[in-house]
C-alpha cells in the first residue's frame, strides 16, 4: 500500500513509553516525565511580543520561501558574532525547525549508492532521514569510557569512495557529548582533496556548560567552506520549540536547492515565527545565559543523586540537558533484560517516563532529560533509586529460591 521508502524508516519503538505515559496521566497518574526532548521553559518574553506584534500588524502572509531578508542577516549576524565567520543572506536559509534543515539538506545532497556517516549513540532522525534520501548510513560508535568524544580517527576510518557525507551532532542528543575543535582540525585536514560534505548540527549550540574550545563552525569555515553545511534551530536556545524556526548556512548552491525543495513542500516559516526569532537573535540574550546555569545546577544535582548507586554509571555531559545513563550492570536474562524492558518497567511500576538507549542505537543507556524542574528531578531520581532498589529484592529473592 506504502511507497517502499516507507519501509526504510519506523516511528522508535521506545517512544511508545513516551505515548503511554501521557495515557496515564489522563488518567490521573502522577508520572515524573523526563523524556522530553525541549526545554521546559516559556519562551522569553520579549520574543513573544514581537510575535503579538507581527501578528497585530499584519505580518501574517507568505514570505519568501527561504525566510524575510531581515531573519536571514539576523542569523549571518548571531554566527558571526558567536564563531567569526561570515555568510552573506544568499547562504542561509529559514526552515521548519533544525529537523527541516537536515532534512532539506540530505535530500538536496544525498542519494542511492551514497554512504553518509554519522556518530552513535545518536539523534535517530539523522538516520531516518539518510534513508529517505536513498543513500545508507554508515554510523560509527563513540564510547562511554571516552566520554562519547566525537573522534576524527574513527570518523576517518569509516571513509571510502562511496561516502557522500558527515553529519555531527555537537553538542550531541543524547549523550551531551562534544566534538573537540582539534578533532575537527582532523577530521578537516583527513578530507582533504576527498569530495566529503560536513554536515554539522549545531542544534544545542547555546547550551555548552564547560568552557572548552567548540568554535567548529570556524574551523568548517576555514578549511572545509565549500563542502560544509551548518544547522541551527532558535528551538533549544530560545525555549521556541513550538514555534519551528531553524536554519541551514552553507554554499549558495546548496542552500538554492535546499529553497526549492521547501518551496514546494512547506514553504516559509511561520511568518510570525518568524520575527519572534529575529527578537530571539537580536534582541537581549540574558535569558539564554540564566537558563544555561539553571540547566547546570540540574545536570549537577541530578548527576549526583544518580550516581550514588555505582552501579548507575553515567559521564557528566558537556552540553544540551540530557544525562545518557549505562543500566547494563541492573540488566540480566532472568531480570529485566534490556534497557527498552527497564524502562517499560520503570514507568509501570514507579511512573517515571524517560527514553530507552535503543532508540539512539545504544541499547544498556537510557536518556533522562533533566529540562524540567528540580523538584521534579528529585522526585525522579527518588522512585528510580527506589525501583532499583526493589528490583535487587527481586532478584535476593529469585537466587534464594533458585537455592
Ligand atoms: N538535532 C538534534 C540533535 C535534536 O535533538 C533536535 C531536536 N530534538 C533537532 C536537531 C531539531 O530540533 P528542531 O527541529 O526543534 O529545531
Amino acid at each position: 500500500m506504502l511507497a517502499e521508502r516507507m519501509g526504510r524508516i519506523s516511528a522508535s519503538p521506545t517512544l511508545k513509553v513516551l505515548v503511554e505515559a501521557e495515557r496515564m496521566r489522563q488518567r490521573g497518574i502522577d508520572v515524573v516525565e523526563l523524556g522530553a526532548g525541549e526545554p521546559d521553559f516559556d519562551t522569553p518574553a520579549h520574543i513573544k511580543e514581537a510575535a503579538a506584534r507581527a501578528i497585530d500588524a499584519g505580518f501574517t502572509k507568505y514570505t519568501p520561501a527561504a525566510g524575510t531578508g531581515e531573519l536571514k542577516q539576523a542569523i549571518c549576524d548571531q554566527y558571526q558574532a558567536l564563531y567569526g565567520v561570515s555568510y552573506s543572506p544568499a547562504e542561509v536559509i529559514a526552515t521548519a525547525g533544525g529537523k527541516q534543515a537536515l532534512y532539506n539538506v540530505a535530500v538536496a545532497l544525498y542519494e542511492r549508492g551514497q554512504d553518509v556517516i554519522t556518530h552513535v549513540p545518536g539523534w535517530p532522525s539523522i538516520i531516518d532521514q539518510i534513508k529517505l534520501s536513498d543513500a545508507e548510513p554508515v554510523l560509527v560508535r563513540t564510547s562511554a569510557a571516552d566520554g562519547f568524544a566525537i573522534r576524527a580517527e574513527t570518523l576517518l576510518e569509516a571513509v571510502t569512495p562511496r561516502t557522500r557525507a558527515i553529519i555531527i551532532n555537537s553538542p550531541c542528543n543524547p549523550t551531551g557529548a562534544l566534538m573537540p575543535e582539534r578533532e575537527m582540525e582532523r577530521l578537516v585536514d583527513g578530507l582533504a582533496g576527498r569530495d566529503v560534505w560536513i554536515v554539522l548540527d549545531l542544534c544545542y549550540e547555546q547550551l555548552i556548560y564547560e568552557p572548552v574550545a567548540h568554535n567548529l563552525p570556524r574551523v568548517l569555515y576555514e578549511r572545509h567552506r565549500d563542502r560544509s553545511i551548518l544547522t541551527g534551530s532558535a528551538s533549544k536556545s530560545y525555549a521556541m520549540t513550538g514555534w519551528r524556526c531553524g536554519w541551514a548556512i552553507g554554499p549558495a548552491p546548496v542552500i538554492g536547492a535546499c529553497n526549492a525543495l521547501q518551496s514546494h513542500s512547506t514553504s516559509n516559516v511561520s511568518s510570525i515565527s518568524q520575527k519572534a526569532a529575529v527578537a530571539a537573535l537580536t534582541g537581549p540574550q540574558e535569558s539564554v545565559g540564566a537558563m544555561l546555569a539553571e540547566y547546570r545546577t540540574r545536570r549537577d544535582h541530578m548527576h549526583a543523586w544518580l550516581t550514588a548507586d555505582p552501579r548507575i554509571r553515567c559521564v557528566k555531559p558537556s552540553g544540551a540537558f540530557y544525562l545518557f545513563v549505562d543500566i547494563s550492570a541492573l540488566l540480566s536474562p532472568d531480570g529485566i533484560p534490556t534497557s527498552a524492558a527497564f524502562a517499560q518497567a520503570l514507568l509501570d511500576d514507579a511512573h517515571v517516563a524517560l527514553t530507552a538507549g535503543e532508540a539512539f542505537e545504544a541499547p544498556g543507556f537510557l536518556r533522562i532529560s533533566y529540562a524540567t524542574s528540580l523538584e521534579r528531578l528529585k522526585e525522579g531520581a527518588d522512585r528510580i533509586l527506589s525501583f532499583v532498589a526493589r528490583l535487587d529484592a527481586a532478584g535476593k529473592a529469585r537466587t534464594a529460591t533458585r537455592a
